[in-house]
């Protein structure tokens, strides 16, 4: 039987080392947190997935929180003009998206991995350790997130754009959000603020049940960029009542009332966006293979993150499969990731344009969503397939086809 090693218990590492098991490897997942330390912790992520992502997932009886999640099958835009009211103001068909908390969905696959017959050590893992442990299995791969053993990996710089962050991160999830007024309980709203960042509210699962959460995306030095230094979540979650207050009105007595879920709930950071190259090679000459983050960092802002590494971990798994007893080389490892990178690589620029200012073609596609439903399915069900961008977002050519071809114009 082969011997695989996933350190890191995350989306990417959980998902591949489940599937794994049920073809009969032999796998070990070693992670720094338990089960319970990670559900007592704080909020790691926002994580929603869309309709392709959940749908992986289901094979695998993995998507166990169904019931209880509410679904998310609507998104959309609203963008103030000068006089702060939106001129952009429109909601497409998302499909069905979700967010599971990582904090209950985490724990909730780490618990299914040993039921399954998995072997779970929980041990924080150093770069030294790895290239012992190249030499006692099959396949070491690091799923790791953003976290230390990511200086294992080199950056690519020509697929890299950026060396600082892009946004400043905050997050937080409540309960006692009312509906948006005309529209209902069940969609993401993107408040995109021109100039100082964005506002994203939507409903998710959380410890507590359900609730909504907001991720608040700061331009760095911007107005919205104001969570360094705040320490007590209350206080965290009273600047970001008031920065809905002042940047998004119309969705402040939705969360007027609204508590925290839980004192582990709000999150504030950055991180820049990068590209690695996907081979470790340790000291003693054995290769350790990345995924997930430790390979592709988007900012949330394009809703990425967990959607890459779950079809990495689907991807994985088939090649690994479909590889039977032949050695886990270089080549191999290389050609997985050039074929991840394939589909990774419009989520990257698709990400890199969002964070930038929108040139005038895209402002006119905005806009034309606002009587033009066509236009505004396009553009939601593309967060979830960034290559359909290819045919109407980069270039003002092709933008104006589209909308021609819809009759927006
Ligand atoms: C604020 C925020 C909001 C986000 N919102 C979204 C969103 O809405 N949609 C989306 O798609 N993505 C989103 N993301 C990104 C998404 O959370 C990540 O892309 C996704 O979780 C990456 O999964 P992963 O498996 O690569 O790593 P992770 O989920 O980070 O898992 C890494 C695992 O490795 C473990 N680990 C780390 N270091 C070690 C070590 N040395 N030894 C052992 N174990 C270790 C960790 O404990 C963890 O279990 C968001 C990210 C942030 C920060």
């Amino acid at each position: 039987m082969r011997r695989i090693l996933i350190v890191g218990a995350g989306q990417s590492g959980l998902q591949l080392a489940l599937g794994l098991l049920a073809h009969g490897y032999d796998v070990t997942v070693m992670t720094e947190r338990t089960p319970d330390e990670i559900r007592a912790g704080r909020v790691t992520s926002t994580q929603i997935m869309m309709p392709s992502t959940v749908a992986l997932e289901r094979p695998h009886g993995l998507d166990l929180w169904r019931e209880q999640c509410p679904p998310i099958p609507r998104a959309g835009f609203t963008i103030p003009g000068p006089d702060g009211t939106p001129v952009v103001n429109w909601l497409g068909e998302l499909g069905g998206a979700q967010s599971v908390d990582q904090r209950l969905k985490m724990p909730g696959w780490m618990d299914l991995f040993v039921e399954r017959g998995g072997n779970l050590v929980v041990h924080p893992v150093a770069v030294s350790d790895i290239d012992w442990y190249t030499r006692n299995y099959d396949l070491v791969v690091v799923a790791a997130g953003k976290g230390e053993l990511v200086s294992m990996f080199d950056r690519d710089h020509e697929k890299s754009e950026f060396t600082l962050p892009q946004r400043q991160l905050s997050v937080a999830y409540f309960h006692g959000a009312t509906p948006r007024p005309e529209v209902g309980h069940d969609a993401l709203h993107v408040n995109a603020i021109p100039g100082a960042g964005e506002i994203i509210m939507f409903p998710g699962l959380t410890l507590t049940g359900a609730c909504d959460i907001i991720l608040l995306e700061a331009v760095p030095g911007g107005p919205l960029d104001v969570f360094q230094g705040v320490r007590d979540p209350d206080e965290h979650w009273r600047i970001m009542q008031e920065l809905v207050r002042r940047f998004a009105p119309w969705d402040y007595d939705r969360i007027s009332e609204a508590e925290l879920t839980d004192p582990m709930c709000v999150l504030a950071g950055g991180f820049s966006p990068v590209v690695r190259r996907p081979i470790a090679e340790l000291p003693s000459g054995g290769l350790a293979l990345g995924i997930g983050d430790v390979l592709v960092t988007n900012d949330p802002l394009s809703g990425q993150g967990s959607n890459n590494a779950a079809r990495a971990a689907d991807l994985y798994l088939s090649a690994i499969v479909a590889h039977g007893d032949r050695a886990f080389d270089r080549v191999w490892m290389q050609e997985l990731f050039d074929t991840f990178w394939d589909r990774a690589r419009h989520g990257v620029k698709f990400s890199t344009t969002l964070l930038g200012v929108p040139p005038e073609h895209i402002q006119m596609l905005m806009g034309a969503g606002n009587d033009n439903p066509a236009v505004c399915d396009a553009i939601m069900s593309a967060f979830d397939n960034p290559a359909q961008f290819e045919e109407f977002f980069y270039e003002p050519e092709k933008t104006m086809a589209f909308l021609k071809e819809v009759g927006a114009v």
